[in-house]
């Protein structure tokens, strides 16, 4: 398992780099959150050694599942990457390092509300969680995420929490064959933290976009976060 690993990631990592060369950015601008919903946790473990520091899951019950067999986090970043459900916010909190597909201002309130209570209160403010806020670009039925009309409110409404700090946008591209099926989708993302950086004045700094299907293209157009899996465990 660990060769395929490595190769793989190796492979993925240098598709990453010729990606941004092509786009004139810096590899180092772009971090590979490997997403392991499909994997347990010696893959998670042998990852950690190859040097990954980021991790995706989809599912907060997976994730502590797969905690409580490491040992906790153990020195990963862990990115709640799906939908979450405000019943399963308490927990998440404890697992995750960031929710990054926040995606109602319902499921940002009951975030503020956890995290202002209790007596590390205070220490929290001080260094807001971190969010990203999920669009949905495509304007797919059926598909979460704010609507990009809707995504200005949602915002203003956000920031306004002082327990969290969105740190930038999320989304997911249809599923298709064509990673250039998917370009507009991720040009439409980036314009849209374009012109919600100029308007709220946030820094804004992260685009997560892009999965094995098409991360390269996300990169071309700006990603700063890539999720991949597939890529990565095909064949392991
Ligand atoms: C599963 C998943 C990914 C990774 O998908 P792959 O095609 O396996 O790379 C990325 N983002 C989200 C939100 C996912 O659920």
């Amino acid at each position: 398992m660990l060769d395929a690993l490595r190769n793989n990631l190796q492979r993925v990592r240098q598709r990453i780099a010729n990606a941004c060369a092509r786009a004139g950015r810096a590899p180092a601008e772009v971090t590979l959150v490997a997403v392991t919903k499909s994997v347990g946790v010696d893959a998670i473990r042998a990852l950690h050694g190859l040097g990954v520091t980021d991790i995706g899951e989809n599912r907060v019950q997976d994730a502590r599942d797969k905690q409580a067999a490491l040992g906790g986090r153990v020195g990963l970043r862990w990115h709640m990457i799906g939908h979450l459900q405000t019943n399963k916010v308490r927990h998440a909190l404890q697992l995750f390092d960031s929710v990054d597909a926040l995606d109602s201002l319902r499921l940002a309130a009951e975030v503020e509300r956890r995290l202002a209570c209790g007596a590390a209160a205070a220490a929290r403010a001080a260094c807001p969680y971190p969010v990203l806020i999920e669009c949905n670009v495509s304007g797919e039925a059926g598909k979460f995420g704010v609507r990009p009309a809707d995504l200005p409110a949602l915002l203003d409404a956000v920031r306004a929490l002082p327990h969290i700090r969105v740190e930038g946008l999320m989304a997911m591209a249809p599923f298709g064959d064509d990673p250039e099926a998917t370009r507009p989708v991720f040009a439409a993302l980036r314009e849209l933290a374009v012109a919600a950086r100029a308007r709220s004045g946030l820094a804004l700094p992260r685009l997560s976009m892009g999965m094995t299907q098409d991360f390269e293209v996300a990169v071309e157009e700006g990603a700063t976060t890539v999720r991949v899996g597939t890529a990565l465990f095909r064949g392991v």
